[in-house]
C-alpha cells in the first residue's frame, strides 16, 4: 500500500510538472491580449506640436543630423520569431519619422538608406564623415541570442570607448543620455539593464574596439537600440506604424532637447595665439549662455593631459607651452557647461615650424 501509494504520488508530480509545461506552450502560442501604447501629449495637439517645433527650431536651425537605419538589402537576418517584424523594415520606419520631425524643425536631415538596400558598415561611416553633419545617429532593434527568451525587452543607447580611453568623447555620451531618457519614456519602456541611466559604451560589446559604425564614424555619433524585436508583446507593438512613429519621436525629443540646454563653443584666437617652438601659446574665446564649468576642463596635447587656465570673468582659455617639437601635434579640448552640456568634440593638428 505504502509503496502503491509513493507511486501515485511520483505519477502525480510528473504529471503536474508535464501540465505546467504544456501551459506555458499555450501561453506562447496564444495571441497577446492587447497591443499596448500611448501617443504622446504633443502629439495629440497640433497646436501644442506647432509650438513645440517652432521653440526647437531656434536652436536645431542650420543644424544637420545623418540618419543611419541599420541593415537593409541583403541584410535581412534578424526577423522576430513569427516573422513578422524584420530589423531593418522598421529602423527605415523609425528613422524616416525622425526625420520628418527633425525637418519640421529646420535641421537638415542626410539618410544613409531611405529604402531597403544594402550599404557596408564601412559605407555608412564614410557617408556620415563626407557629410560633415554634427550628429550620427544609428537607429537599430535588438534582440536576444536565446531561442527560448521571449521576455527580455529594454532601450539603450550606445556611445563609442569609454571614460578615460582616448576615443571617449563626453559629448557622444551626453547625447546618448538625452535620447535614452527621452526615448524610453516615450514608449514607456525601462532604460538598459548594464547601466543605471540606460546608456552603454560600446566597449561593453567589443572590448577596446566598440562598434565599427561608430568606431570609424568621425562626426559625434550613437546608435540606439530601441528595443527587442524577439519579446513576445514589443514585437507586436514594433509592427503598428503608429508605434514607429512614437520611436521616432523619442529620438527626437532627446537630440531636441540637448540643443535647447545650450552647447558651449569656444573659437581659437588666431590672432593672439602663437606657434612656435619656444611659445606655443593658444588662446580661446569660450561662448556659452550658462558658464562653463571649471572642473570639467580637459586639454590634452599628444594624448597627453596638459596645464591650461581658465579665466571665467573673460570667459579665456589659454594653453601655454614651451620646448614642442617640430612637426604635427594632435589637440584635443573637452569641456561642459553648468548645465553639463558638453562642446562638440575639438580635436585638431597643431603644426610647430
Ligand atoms: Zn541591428
Amino acid at each position: 500500500m505504502k509503496k502503491t501509494l509513493s507511486f501515485l504520488f511520483i505519477l502525480l508530480l510528473i504529471y503536474a510538472c508535464s501540465s505546467t509545461t504544456t501551459d506555458q506552450n499555450e501561453v506562447e502560442l496564444m495571441p497577446p491580449a492587447a497591443v499596448y501604447y500611448e501617443i504622446p501629449i504633443e502629439l495629440k495637439d497640433d497646436i501644442t506640436y506647432a509650438e513645440l517645433m517652432r521653440t526647437y527650431s531656434e536652436n536645431l536651425k542650420g543644424r544637420t543630423v545623418f540618419i543611419d537605419p541599420g541593415h537593409g538589402g541583403k541584410d535581412r537576418y534578424n526577423a522576430s520569431r513569427n516573422g513578422k517584424v524584420n530589423e531593418a523594415d522598421i529602423n527605415l520606419v523609425v528613422s524616416l519619422y525622425l526625420r520628418e520631425f527633425l525637418q519640421s524643425a529646420d535641421a537638415v536631415v542626410i539618410m544613409s538608406r531611405t529604402n531597403d538596400t544594402t550599404i557596408s558598415l564601412q559605407n555608412r561611416s564614410k557617408m556620415a564623415n563626407d557629410s560633415k553633419a554634427d550628429l550620427f545617429i544609428s537607429i537599430h532593434h535588438n534582440s536576444t541570442s536565446k531561442a527560448n527568451d521571449n521576455w527580455t525587452n529594454y532601450t539603450s543607447t550606445f556611445y563609442h570607448a569609454n571614460d578615460g580611453h582616448y576615443e571617449y568623447e563626453p559629448f557622444e555620451h551626453t547625447l546618448a543620455k538625452y535620447i535614452q531618457r527621452d526615448l524610453s519614456y516615450a514608449m514607456r519602456n525601462s532604460g538598459g539593464l548594464g547601466s543605471f541611466d540606460g546608456t552603454q559604451s560600446d566597449f561593453r560589446i567589443y572590448p577596446s574596439e566598440g562598434l565599427a559604425v561608430l568606431r570609424e564614424t568621425s562626426i559625434p555619433s550613437v546608435l540606439v537600440e530601441c528595443s527587442f524585436f524577439t519579446n513576445r508583446l514589443e514585437k507586436e507593438r514594433l509592427s503598428v506604424d503608429q508605434f514607429n512613429r512614437i520611436e521616432g519621436w523619442g529620438i527626437f525629443l532627446g537630440i531636441a532637447k540637448m540643443f535647447n540646454e545650450g552647447i558651449p563653443e569656444f573659437q581659437l584666437i588666431g590672432e593672439k595665439s602663437e606657434f612656435r617652438r619656444k611659445n606655443l601659446s593658444l588662446y580661446f574665446n569660450i561662448i556659452d549662455e550658462s558658464r562653463i564649468d571649471e572642473q570639467s576642463i580637459k586639454v590634452y596635447f599628444d594624448r597627453k593631459i596638459v596645464k591650461h587656465k581658465y579665466n571665467d570673468e573673460e570667459e579665456l582659455l589659454s594653453v601655454i607651452m614651451n620646448g614642442v617639437p617640430k612637426g604635427e601635434h594632435d589637440l584635443k579640448i573637452v569641456m561642459a557647461n553648468k548645465n553639463g552640456i558638453y562642446a562638440f568634440p575639438y580635436n585638431r593638428k597643431i603644426v610647430i615650424n
